[in-house]
């Protein structure tokens, strides 16, 4: 299976193209850098996990492989999680 490449901020629902700078959690969460920084200090609000780089996919792998369509948006879950 592939990295599901989703094509949205799950916070602020900005457009994250499969070239573009976002990040992304274990479970393929995704978030926008800004959102991932400023907002969510690094940690995924869904499950507690790290945010890392998400990798860019090769243009020429995409044709096969293409990035997920499915918006998800949850603004509702976008806090900053609480330190335990
Ligand atoms: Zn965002
Ligand atoms: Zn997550």
């Amino acid at each position: 299976m592939a990295l599901e490449l989703r094509p949205n901020c799950e916070c602020c629902d900005k457009d994250l193209p499969p070239d573009s700078l976002a990040m992304i959690c274990s479970f393929e969460c995704t978030y926008c850098a800004d959102c991932a920084d400023k907002t969510l200090a690094g940690i995924c609000p869904n499950c507690g996990g790290e945010l890392v780089r998400r990798p860019i996919r090769p243009a020429a792998k995409l044709a096969n492989n293409p990035a997920s369509i499915k918006r998800i948006f949850k603004a509702e879950g976008c806090q900053p999680s609480r330190a335990a």
